[in-house]
């Protein structure tokens, strides 16, 4: 079947279910305004349920609220993914905000595309920013399921016949602006297929045991790269990502040590940022590595903190000196009441210990102004500046510099 790329044609059938007769009545009159004509409303889930068997589903969106008499709403998701459902949905409810996100979460964790939730009453504004918002989803989505697998085999030649490369991202200071230091985060860059991001095969490198391959390599380049930003005048730190996993065996710390004397590198001008790994084997061992490092002036970050990974147990037994708050809980923190909450709590957690703060995930300027007097110390994110090749540093400082001067007035 033929599929539009924009506009209602993208959307072959809205269905909409709400109890509310009047609420019924007021978005189907709402969507046609906007050009939506095909759209059928039900007063009852399992009725709804019963319409959409035999539908093209993933041109229909639906739009479902929460709060129903008979199948309330959290039970029709459950039927929606029963029946893998691969349209949209958008969730409603006169609930407050937080029920509403976690409604939302919950279709996610059922892999259901969620557009977004609408406060009742629902604004026409809104309704259509989501519905323009589908075809983007879509294209989105189309280029995720064009990504490849990669067998360990050939990451390991990948990791052997140096194909790794190490990107910068640029942290700075949020009072003043200056770059203090940068994030390397490795990528692949494939003969065919371009440069692959770590997402695609860090767990893969985990379970075929080239992980500590990879870290070392990375250690070493950003060692090599810190430099030559040295040469020209550069002094910044640099932030090395580490799984928990590479700290499995003691050998790990003789290297690190080793590539440090090599370099000239001091061990304050270097950050281990540390996250959870699965396949984490023994912590005591773990701890062991960690508080040495530490004992030896290696600067130790605790990384998407706040997420399932990375908890309040680490921050207790782990000498951590920088603690980086998820892009989870910064990005659009300034327009979201809990993730605000989470954001201040987390700052006044690092304050309370001692230890720095990093926002990360800044990508606009409505970030970056949230930001400004929250307390944190640092900011990264694409707003300040994508990560980027060794050479590109020195370009993109003296942008940034021009850049910062007129958003700080
Ligand atoms: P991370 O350490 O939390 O790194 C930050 C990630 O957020 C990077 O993704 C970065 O490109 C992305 N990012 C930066 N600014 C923004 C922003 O404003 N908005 C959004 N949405 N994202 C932003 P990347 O490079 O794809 O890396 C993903 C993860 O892969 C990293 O998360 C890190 O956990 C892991 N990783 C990267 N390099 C290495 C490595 O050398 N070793 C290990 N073990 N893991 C690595
Ligand atoms: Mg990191
Ligand atoms: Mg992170």
């Amino acid at each position: 079947m033929e599929q539009q790329d924009e506009g209602p044609q993208a959307i072959t059938q809205i269905v909409i279910v709400d109890d509310d007769q009047f609420q019924l009545k007021l978005l189907s009159h709402q969507l046609s305004m906007v050009g939506y004509k095909n759209v059928i409303a039900f007063d009852d889930g399992q009725t709804a349920l019963n319409h959409m068997v035999g539908l093209v589903l993933d041109t229909t969106i639906v739009i479902l609220d929460l709060n129903m008499p008979n199948m309330d709403g959290l039970e029709f998701l459950q039927k929606l993914r029963d029946a893998k459902f691969t349209g949209a949905l958008l969730l409603v409810s006169g609930e407050d905000e937080r029920v509403l996100q976690s409604a939302e979460t919950l279709a996610s964790s059922y892999d259901l595309l969620v557009l977004g939730h609408l406060n009742k009453p629902v604004q026409q504004e809104q309704l259509q920013k989501y519905l323009k918002q589908l075809v983007a989803q879509r294209e989105k989505l189309l280029v995720g399921e064009k990504q490849h697998i990669y067998s360990a085999e050939r990451l390991k030649v990948a990791i052997e016949s140096g194909e790794l490369v190490n990107f910068y991202q640029p942290k700075v200071l949020l009072h003043s602006g200056e770059l203090v230091g940068v994030e390397a985060l490795v990528r692949w860059e494939h003969p065919e297929d371009g440069l692959i991001l770590p997402d695609n095969f860090i767990d893969l490198a985990e379970e075929n045991e080239l992980i500590d391959k990879i870290a070392q390599q990375v250690l070493r380049n950003a060692l090599v790269d810190s430099n030559i930003w040295k040469k020209s005048g550069i002094n910044i730190t640099v932030a090395v990502n580490i799984s928990m996993y590479n700290l499995n065996t003691r050998e790990f710390i003789s290297y690190l040590e080793n590539e440090l004397l090599t370099s000239g590198i001091s061990p304050n001008e270097l950050i281990l940022e540390v996250t959870e790994s699965k396949l984490m084997k023994d912590y005591s061992l773990v701890l062991d590595m960690l508080t040495r490092l530490r004992l030896r002036r290696v600067n130790l970050s605790i990384d998407d903190f706040g997420t399932g990974h990375s908890s309040m147990a680490q921050l207790r037994d782990i000498p951590f000196n920088e603690l980086k708050i998820d892009k989870g809980f910064v990005h659009s923190a300034y327009d979201n009441a809990t993730l605000h909450g989470i954001f201040d709590g987390s700052i006044q957690l690092a304050k309370n210990l001692g230890i720095k703060t990093v926002a990360e995930g800044v990508e606009n300027e409505a970030d970056w102004s949230f930001l400004d007097g929250s307390g944190c110390d640092l900011a990264q994110g694409f707003f300040i500046g994508r990560p980027m090749r060794v050479l590109e540093l020195s370009e993109w400082k003296t942008q940034w510099a021009e850049r910062y001067a007129k958003i700080a007035v």
